[in-house]
């Protein structure tokens, strides 16, 4: 029988739940604590639960909702978790530690690049998560334990969340929001809404939904073309909502919240990488008060686009820069955390590079 996570309970159905079976309100606390704060391995490590609540929550629920099925990389670089789903699903979860180059070598700060569906329906033309089409939505147990496992597999403490694995967030926005309570909820895991971005491909409704939501949460706009024709070409979701519809939610975003908008922009050689496209790249920047971050794109094995060459992408920010937008563009490979988490892809079907999970 499939029971349901204890991480993606809130703390109020935790209480309903214990009132039901006849325990103390306290006990709330604690299960919290357990779970959030001490990410508990298992029921039997609650020492200061009594036997028998211990047994009534492991008929209940299920103390995770993800199996660690294996790790690639290693501490001090950027770590992919594989997790095994209770339906026998995958999903990847990837640990960035902080660029020196930006925030000092010393630095222990780790972003964490969450998925929020197995495959993804957007079928953007250059994406390894688009290639897989579309499984099925994640809930908030298997979004928000993401972060548990990725902190009890690291012993690292996540300090900011980008929405930006395997999926289209905003297509499975209410669960994304259960998790997003969890992940920001004083009593479960407390980390600020400054701390985490969403990140889509420009789903106009729901990024309407999203800015009325009253925590100062980041989005970043995939954009990816600077123009209709451009973007179209590569993107499918521009048919539906094309730049103009798109800007105009961004403006009702800017009118909601304080944090600066972020535009991403891969950049593909010989497709949206002309000096013409950051022009009007820089346009739309200025006007909506958004930084861009260039990411040369990540070749994926099976499709055929390439990246610029390095001084094309200098090029690029350079028009950029000089129309007073800032832009961040970082050339190295493999550390990019844009990059690596937009390559997410089910590997355990394609049985790629992963290194099975030590038992
Ligand atoms: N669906 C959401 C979030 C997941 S994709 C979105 O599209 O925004 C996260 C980011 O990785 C997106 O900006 C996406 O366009 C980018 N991405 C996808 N494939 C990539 C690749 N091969 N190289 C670099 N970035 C890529
Ligand atoms: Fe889906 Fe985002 Fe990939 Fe497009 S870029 S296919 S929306 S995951």
């Amino acid at each position: 029988m499939t029971l349901p996570a204890l991480t993606g309970i809130a703390p109020e159905t935790l209480a309903d739940w214990l009132s039901a079976a006849g325990e103390p309100p306290f006990r709330a606390a604690q299960i919290l604590e357990w779970v959030w704060k001490k990410k508990a391995a298992s029921y039997d490590a609650m020492s200061n639960l009594p036997e028998a609540l211990r047994r009534k929550l492991a008929a209940a629920y299920r103390l995770s909702a993800l199996q660690h099925a294996a790790t690639q990389g290693a501490a001090d670089t950027t770590r992919k978790f594989l997790f095994r789903l209770q339906d026998g699903r995958y999903v990847e979860s990837v640990l960035i530690p902080a660029n020196p180059a930006l925030y000092g070598e010393k630095s222990d700060r780790h972003t964490l690049c969450v998925s929020s569906q197995v495959g993804c329906a957007y079928g953007c033309k250059f994406c390894a998560s688009g290639l897989a089409g579309f499984t099925r939505n994640l809930d908030a147990g298997e979004i928000a334990g993401q972060v548990i496992a990725a902190e009890q597999l690291s012993g690292e403490r996540v300090d900011n969340l980008v929405f930006m694995g395997m999926g289209e967030p905003l297509a499975n926005l209410d669960h994304l929001l259960a998790a997003i309570a969890l992940i920001t909820g004083k009593e479960t895991l407390h980390l600020g809404a400054r701390h985490l971005t969403v990140s889509t491909s420009g789903l106009v409704p729901q990024i309407r939904r999203l800015a009325e939501h009253p925590q100062q949460i980041r989005l970043a706009i995939s954009l990816h073309g600077a123009t209709d024709e451009v973007r179209q070409r590569i993107m499918p979701v521009n048919r539906k909502w094309p730049l103009a519809e798109l800007f105009q939610a961004l403006d009702f975003w800017n009118q909601r919240k304080n944090q600066k908008l972020t535009l991403e922009y891969i950049l593909i050689d010989n497709v949206n990488d002309s000096l013409e496209q950051a022009a009007i790249l820089a346009r739309h920047a200025r006007r909506l008060r958004a930084k861009v971050n260039l990411i040369p794109y990540n070749i994926v094995q099976g499709l055929d686009w390439t990246r610029p060459s390095d001084t094309r992408c200098r090029a690029f920010r350079e028009v950029l820069v000089k129309a007073g937008v800032t832009a961040t563009l970082r050339l190295e490979k493999g550390h990019d955390i844009d990059a690596a988490c937009g390559q997410l892809r089910l590997k355990r079907e394609t049985g790629e590079g992963i290194v099975p999970a030590a038992m």
